[in-house]
């Protein structure tokens, strides 16, 4: 019998699998066309023609707003600036609650506090890992005047009931979609599931330009608040003779520069086949992990498709009798490192993030100042162990995830990360 890696054995294979390499030539003429033109931003902090950005900029709104069948879309300069010009759009504001999910990136929570408001934790579904909506109507109060709903991994969150207490409540819905260009609810794309989505552009997503975000909207009021707050509305509203609302018009400095937006643009153009072959790389290997009897592999809700930014699997620790950890430990020291992310070990890890209330933001209710504002302003908050079992349960002891399905991935890449399975649940005495 072959010894286990982790127990000193020798790895299944040792040279670094292909990288997610998704910058190309296109991309480098974009960047090289707009370094020549010298013009790296347009934007103007002041009403004037270039309040709205450069011809880069805007043309990725369009191209983006058309790809994804938005009215509007607004680019900034992360999908975190984005979640906060939401908010602020939806004037949000001290005293008032804002129900996420725990099991996200730190600022799908955090964006409230940016507005003085404060999040609110519902717990997710068992199997798409998105926000519960059972448990969202749980949360719902009188304060709560936003709900920040993620779709996670790439699959769309549970939109059909979210419009329902949406509906029922008024209370609008952010989707945060960072992780989920392309994926769809029906007939609808990932973006256009509540009433503002926002996409990521960052390093580690599908499509990248380094560090960016886009807002979509259908909301022409909506989509000129995240634009004045983008571009410093306080010192815009007088010039352009703005006559909504004057909630939270202090503005920031979010905008995108050209080259991101040029380099973006191209991006876009090649989402729907990056997407494809991510999909295919997971149905070859779940047409081998299906056998796995210890793993329980995503179900997608009826009428969705997942666009897989994590493949995200649950582990059933009472089939091996070994901990999840352990077994996912085991199965990542048999696999090699990723090409560009080199020093990162396999691209496979348990328990995703730890339920975000646990963070010492929240336990000790230190935000801004001294005094705990704006968690203050309210005596309802609940942060503690226990809060959301499900999340806690998968971070703790079923979830596990890889991105082992890039493309990029060959099917003799995914053999071995097969392998990889095999030989650990073969040898799983070695692990007790
Ligand atoms: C990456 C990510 C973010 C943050 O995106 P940035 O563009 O890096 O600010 C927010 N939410 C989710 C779910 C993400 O995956």
């Amino acid at each position: 019998m072959a010894r286990l890696a982790i127990n000193g054995g020798e790895k299944l294979r040792a040279a670094p699998f292909p990288a997610y390499a998704v910058i190309g030539k296109e991309e480098e003429d974009a960047a090289v066309r707009v370094l020549r033109s010298g013009v790296l931003s347009k934007f103007l902090g002041c009403w004037d023609a270039d309040f709205f950005g450069g011809n880069e900029v805007q043309s990725l709104e369009r191209d983006w707003a058309a790809h994804f069948g938005a009215k509007y879309a607004i680019a900034v300069n992360s999908n975190s600036s984005g979640l906060i010009c939401a908010l602020g759009a939806l004037n949000v504001g001290p005293g008032d609650q804002v129900i996420v999910s725990p099991y996200s990136m730190s600022i799908s929570a955090s964006a409230p506090l940016f507005y003085g408001a404060v999040p609110v934790f519902a717990d997710i579904e068992d199997e798409t890992f998105c926000l519960d909506p059972v448990q969202v109507r749980r949360k719902i109060t009188s304060k709560t005047k936003a709900i920040i709903s993620v779709s996670i991994f790439g699959h769309p969150h549970h939109s059909a009931e979210m419009k329902r207490i949406s509906d029922e409540f008024r209370i609008p819905v952010i989707e945060d979609c960072a992780q989920a260009p392309g994926a769809r609810d029906g007939d609808k794309l990932a973006g256009n599931l509540g009433d503002l989505g926002v996409f990521s552009l960052n390093y580690h997503k599908h499509i990248h330009s380094g560090e960016g975000g886009i807002i979509v909207t259908n909301d022409e009021n909506l989509a000129t608040r995240c634009r004045l707050i983008r571009n410093h509305a306080e010192a815009v509203v007088d010039g352009m003779a703005y006559t909504g609302s004057p909630v939270n018009m202090v503005g920031y400095n979010f905008r995108m520069t050209e080259l991101e937006a040029a380099i973006a643009r191209e991006q876009l153009k090649k989402l729907d086949a990056l997407l494809d072959e991510r999909i295919r790389n997971v149905e070859y290997l779940e047409s081998r992990l299906r056998d796995f009897t210890f793993l329980h592999l995503p179900r997608k809700r009826q009428g969705c498709k997942h666009v897989y930014y994590v493949h995200g699997i649950k582990y059933e620790h009472t089939v091996l009798d070994v901990h999840r950890d352990r077994f996912v430990e085991a199965v990542r020291a048999e696999l090699p490192d990723t090409e560009l992310r080199l020093g990162e070990g396999a691209l496979i890890s348990g328990g995703y993030v730890r339920p975000l209330y646990l963070q010492s933001l929240y336990q000790r209710k230190i935000a801004f100042g001294g005094d705990g504002y704006p968690f203050n302003l309210h005596d309802d908050l609940n942060y503690s162990k226990g809060l959301c079992p499900v999340a806690e349960r998968m971070h703790e002891s079923e979830f596990f995830g890889h991105e082992l399905m890039t493309p990029g991935m060959k099917t003799e890449d995914l053999d071995v990360v097969v392998a990889a399975f095999s030989k650990v649940a073969d040898n799983v005495n070695e692990l007790r």
